[in-house]
């Protein structure tokens, strides 16, 4: 909250209104604006910011990495978050676009490629385009859960993720992708390694292991987990792995 603000100065966050000779408070614009959320976030993850991600040992080089894609501006490497179910990379990618918005930035997209897939199947033509299209334009765009579409991966899957992931390279926009998979996997995955190796090229690839968020909150002890994600990744500029 600031006190910077001209219509809420005496009243932080609330704006004094006359009405009906009485005065009222109302929400002020500079409060609605520092607390918003991106539209396209999942209900879910509205409130997530840095300050209420759950740092652990295993994840702050994970948060270190986000807010280093952010600080990057324009000429920064794109993000990818792999790692399992539960482990906070479609929250911390929203915790970027969330951040993202707080900063002032109005273009931004959520998306998970299973559903995307869906949409920019060839027999949905009419929407198609349209999809791809917000897709491509927006300045800062999560791509979530990328591997995780229930077939493997057919030709058009294939070409659509990549020409969407071309098109926004070409146009200097920065993407966030999280999936279940290593770049290795995606591309076993997909039988084609066309993708993975453009995102081992272009991104900083961060693995979040560890603890489930869900049995974390049951303080469950948990095992300290370690990857072996290190040889599958050998170029790729790796944070967090191996130690
Ligand atoms: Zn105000």
């Amino acid at each position: 909250m600031t006190t910077e603000c001209g219509r809420c100065a005496g009243t932080p966050g609330w704006e004094p209104m006359e009405v009906e000779g009485v005065t009222r408070l109302r929400r002020c614009e500079c409060w609605t604006a520092a607390h918003a959320s991106a539209p396209s976030v999942p209900r879910e993850f509205r409130e997530a910011r840095w300050a209420t991600w759950r740092r652990t040992a295993e994840n702050r080089h994970a948060l270190a990495a986000a807010q280093a894609f952010l600080r990057g501006g324009e000429d920064g490497r794109d993000l990818l978050l792999c790692g399992p179910v539960g482990t906070g990379k479609t929250r911390l990618a929203c915790t970027v676009l969330n951040e993202s918005w707080r900063l002032g930035e109005r273009s931004m997209a959520f998306a998970r490629v299973p559903l995307l897939l869906y949409r920019l199947r060839p027999q949905a033509a009419l929407e198609t385009s349209e999809t791809f299209d917000r897709l491509v334009a927006a300045e800062l765009a999560v791509l979530d859960d990328l591997g995780s579409e229930r077939d493997a991966a057919t030709d058009y899957t294939r070409r659509t993720l990549l020409m969407l992931y071309e098109a926004r390279h070409d146009a200097g926009r920065r993407t966030v992708w999280t999936s279940n998979k290593r770049p290795s996997e995606i591309a076993a995955f997909m039988g084609d390694d066309r993708l993975s190796s453009r995102l081992v090229g272009r991104c900083d690839v961060v693995g979040l292991e560890g603890r489930d968020w869900r049995l974390l909150a049951r303080d469950a002890p948990a095992p300290d987990r370690r990857t072996d994600m290190g040889p599958a990744l050998a170029g790729a500029q790796v944070e967090g792995l191996g130690r």
